[in-house]
């Protein structure tokens, strides 16, 4: 396979983009080499810069559900633009938008459209800040919540990757307003809210991880958790940023069957465009400006070319629950394919999966934490990813990254990707 213009690519985007990429886990720096350009995709597949094609694990981290350049969407986009790419005031789209996701969703009442993951958590902390009149907040260690400074530590995939601790730029106010746990804990969680009884604004969580890898709730956790909560007067924060209209058309709600106070979307809701949101019970979301005083805005937010791609998608997904069946039963089949050639192997092995998310962690113990996955054979994971992408196959490029499947991929594209899997693990072990 031969990469020449991505590599010339990359060395001229090193001199203008700091590290030649606009978000790091982009760089490859985990798993070594020089990063694909990508110049095209479809359904399935991706296509870099040197025409090379991939079957596609990454669906751009999830939005592409239904695979890339889904038709639909693309044309709503392209008529949408024709009546201008943005007014700065009020549309009925963001209307229908709201509507839309409030009947698919469980415990939003109102809801407020932002332009990534990141603005959606940060502002769902204030809100729940604001709400409470407390500063504290916990959160998991391995869960990642986007980039907001209060947030950044022990934050899982991108940081994990590139083995960073504490981030330069963030003050000690700040970060000593964040409580962490172990993921799947209860107890610890428990003795932060002793410890500091009356000052715990939120507990944010990611209902089922996907920034350490892929990692499951176990039984009870989430719920305990709820109960803490509605105990202790704090704000439970679902982050579904990852899991929203992916694990079901209601998100980790549904699929778990637990109740947040403030959700937060991103990925999916946008189908590729730039787009977040916040929502939850009136009785907390009247607090933000203009009905209140916590305050938040967004110049590009419920951009109608992001509302028409977000809308035209969630409607499909909304109207024809039979993607999510089909995307649960191609996960499960890669899984009993994996296991199979996995197990051959000989090689120590945990596969973790949740409707169509999963990840492969060589590891002997069960990963059920961020330490969990920390202690698996990384440095095989890095080889493995290069042999499965020397063989058209594009994983997610660090071990702390769930892969998410999307709907465009075919049983072929699946025989494909664990015949890939075999031969890897037999050019790598032998
Ligand atoms: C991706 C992600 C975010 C951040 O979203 P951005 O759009 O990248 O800002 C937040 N939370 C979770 C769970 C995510 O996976």
């Amino acid at each position: 396979m031969k990469t020449y213009n991505s590599i010339s690519l990359f060395e001229r985007a090193q001199q203008s983009i700091p590290g030649g990429v606009n978000s790091p886990v982009r760089a490859f720096k985990s798993v070594g080499g020089t990063p694909l350009f990508i110049k095209r995709a479809k359904g399935a597949y991706l296509y870099d810069a040197d025409d090379n094609q991939y079957i596609d694990y990454i669906a751009s981290w999830g939005p592409m559900i239904l695979g890339h350049a889904y038709e639909p969407v693309v044309k709503a986009i392209q008529e949408k633009a024709e009546g201008s790419t943005s007014f700065g005031a009020p549309t009925e789209l963001e209307i229908e938008m709201a509507e839309l996701i409030k009947s698919m969703t469980k415990n939003v009442d109102l809801i407020r459209m932002v332009s990534s993951g990141t603005e959606a958590c940060m502002s769902a902390l204030r809100l729940a800040r604001g709400y409470t009149g407390r500063n504290k907040f916990i959160k998991f260690e391995g869960c990642y919540h986007g980039h907001a400074d209060a947030f950044l530590v022990k934050a899982g995939s991108g940081l994990a990757t590139f083995n960073i601790q504490t981030v330069p730029g963030i003050t000690a106010g700040v970060s000593n307003d964040t409580l962490t746990c172990a993921y799947n804990n209860i107890e610890a969680v428990k003795d932060l809210v002793q410890q500091h009884k009356g000052e715990i604004a939120a507990i944010i969580i990611e209902p089922v991880a996907g920034n350490m890898g892929c990692i499951l709730p176990q039984k009870g956790f989430v719920e305990n958790l709820r109960e803490i909560c509605t105990q202790e007067g704090i704000v439970f924060i679902f982050d579904e940023v990852m899991t929203g209209f992916r694990l079901s058309a209601g998100g980790a709600q549904e699929t778990l069957g637990v109740d947040a106070d403030l959700v937060c979307y991103g990925k999916v809701i946008g189908a590729g465009m730039p787009v977040g949101a916040f929502g939850g019970k009136k009785a907390i979301m009247s607090h933000i400006a203009p009905l209140g005083s916590v305050y938040q805005a967004g110049t590009l937010s419920g951009n109608p070319l992001a509302m028409i791609a977000g809308y035209t998608l969630l409607q499909e997904l909304n109207n024809n629950p039979n993607h999510y069946t089909e995307l649960a039963a191609k996960t499960e089949y890669l899984h009993r394919g994996l296991e199979t050639v996995l197990a051959a192997s000989g090689k120590p092995y945990v596969i973790n999966r949740l409707g169509s998310m999963i990840s492969v962690h060589f590891s002997e113990k069960p990963v059920v934490d961020f330490a969990s996955a920390a202690a698996a054979d990384n440095a095989f994971f890095n080889q493995f990813f290069h042999a499965m992408l020397r063989r058209g196959i594009y994983l997610p490029p660090s071990a702390f990254e769930s892969w998410f499947l999307n709907n465009a991929l075919s049983y072929q594209d699946l025989d494909k990707t664990i015949a890939a899997v075999q031969e890897s693990l037999q050019a790598l072990l032998a």
